[in-house]
């Protein structure tokens, strides 16, 4: 049997089999140094006019809502990802994340729709979780027992803990200052945690060095082909929960573009199956402290500047998807905005308060362009947006401590509380 999938480079179009484990394009990646984002990321394809032929034909009906679609979705999308079969996913529930429509904030109502995706439910607590689970079953299917990282920490405590539940070796580099709880996520994971004293950007070029030295399968963003594709269920699911729609806007946090990529690159697989016709608006949510996707993406040279901010999963100097994702931005007219700290903040604030969902400033961050769209009045009447809500707020508390006050403890009897209450309102 032929391959179900190959590769093309984004950068120069050439066609690569699938047959064996492949990063970047071997072309393109001879003039990357490490100043500049890489060349040579590849795009995973499928043979669709043979997937769509084969469906329509065990389409019965359509009128009882027997479509393409719905023939995909039954089998777990199996035909448009990368593995042979859904069995070697990890048994923990990945994706398939709930979506809640908001319908107001600060006693608002809106005048459009507002959807949530709240990834923040996946077992590890963050979006990383769909990449980790299809990296972990391609490594299943091809024998394949100890898969490295480079992580900002949550795609490190992610791989860890999809190893766990698949009895696989992860070892996770991350730079020591990452915060507590992911770190803490790797160790008690099991997985072998590598800290480094330097940035993101040096625990990844380090972990690709270690990668090649001992033959490791490395599951780093984007230059792991396959993390694209595991990104990319989302949009399955958006489509599936707005009863096959498509929204008109997204909102997605964006560091390195791998998610950004993914959520366009399901649309695309749609696309390319004639179940959609168009993409939706996707709009590119950075910090304003670590925004070189967007500072860069008219630019015809790369300059990347120096990340500080307190969104620690989207701080990245140089974006190791910055030209599929600059690609996809450009192809499909998406839109970018740059928030910044005390804006994430406050975003993640005004989330919690309003929504019950705490997420990390990372997520917040895609709220936050969201609250700038909508007080500038750039959303459209009746129109659906959605938010991708991508880690849990429990991952990093110290982010939002500034903003809260807990107060002194009193003293355990009642007039303590009354007294302590009436100071209070
Ligand atoms: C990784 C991550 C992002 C950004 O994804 P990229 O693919 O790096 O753009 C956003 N939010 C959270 C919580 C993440 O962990």
């Amino acid at each position: 049997m032929l391959n179900k999938f190959h590769y093309t480079c984004i950068d120069c179009g050439k066609t690569i089999e699938s047959s064996k484990v492949v990063y970047l394009c071997d072309t393109c990646q001879k003039q990357n140094s490490e100043t500049q984002p890489p060349y040579g990321v590849l795009k995973t394809e499928y043979n669709y006019s043979e997937i769509r032929a084969r469906l329509s034909l065990v389409c019965g009906d359509t009128d009882k809502g027997d479509n393409i679609f719905n023939k995909l979705e039954n089998t777990g999308f199996i035909d448009i990802l990368p593995i042979k079969s859904a069995q070697s996913l990890p048994n923990l529930k990945v994706g398939n994340t709930p979506l809640y429509k908001i319908s107001s904030i600060n006693n608002t109502d809106f005048e459009f729709d507002l959807f949530l995706k709240d990834d923040s439910q996946n077992p590890t607590f963050s979006f990383k979780d769909r990449a980790s689970a299809i990296v972990s079953a391609y490594a299943k299917e091809n024998n394949i027992d100890t898969i490295v990282a480079a992580s900002t920490g949550n795609a490190g405590s992610s791989l860890a803990g999809i190893c766990a539940s698949q009895k696989q070796r992860a070892i996770i580099f991350v730079p020591a200052n990452a915060p507590k709880a992911k770190l803490t996520q790797i160790m008690m994971y099991g997985a072998q945690i590598v800290p480094i004293a330097g940035t993101y950007d040096n625990a990844f070029d380090l972990s690709i060095e270690a990668t090649k030295k001992y033959r490791w399968y490395n599951r780093n963003t984007a230059f792991n082909p396959l993390t694209i594709e595991g990104k990319k269920t989302v949009s399955f699911e958006l489509f599936s929960q707005l009863n096959q729609t498509l929204p008109d806007k997204i909102f997605v946090p964006v560091g390195d573009g791998v998610i950004i990529s993914g959520v366009y690159k399901g649309f695309e697989d749609l696309l390319n199956l004639g179940i959609i016709n168009k993409i939706p608006v996707i709009v590119a949510v950075q910090s304003t402290g670590s925004n070189n996707i967007i500072n860069n993406l008219h630019n015809k040279h790369f300059v990347s500047t120096p990340s500080k901010t307190i969104a620690d999963s989207i701080s990245v100097d140089i974006p190791r998807n910055f030209r599929m994702a600059k690609k996809y931005l450009l192809d499909f007219a998406g839109e970018t905005i740059s928030v910044n700290d005390v804006q994430i903040i406050a975003a993640s604030k005004t989330l919690s308060s309003n929504t019950g969902i705490f997420a990390e400033p990372a997520a917040a961050t895609a709220f936050a362009g969201f609250l700038n769209y909508y007080k500038n009045n750039k959303l459209k009447k009746d129109s659906k947006n959605v938010v991708l809500l991508t880690g849990s707020g429990l991952k990093d508390l110290n982010a939002v401590q500034k903003i809260i006050d807990i107060p002194a403890s009193i003293k355990p009897d009642i007039s303590s509380v009354e007294k302590f209450l009436s100071e209070k309102i």
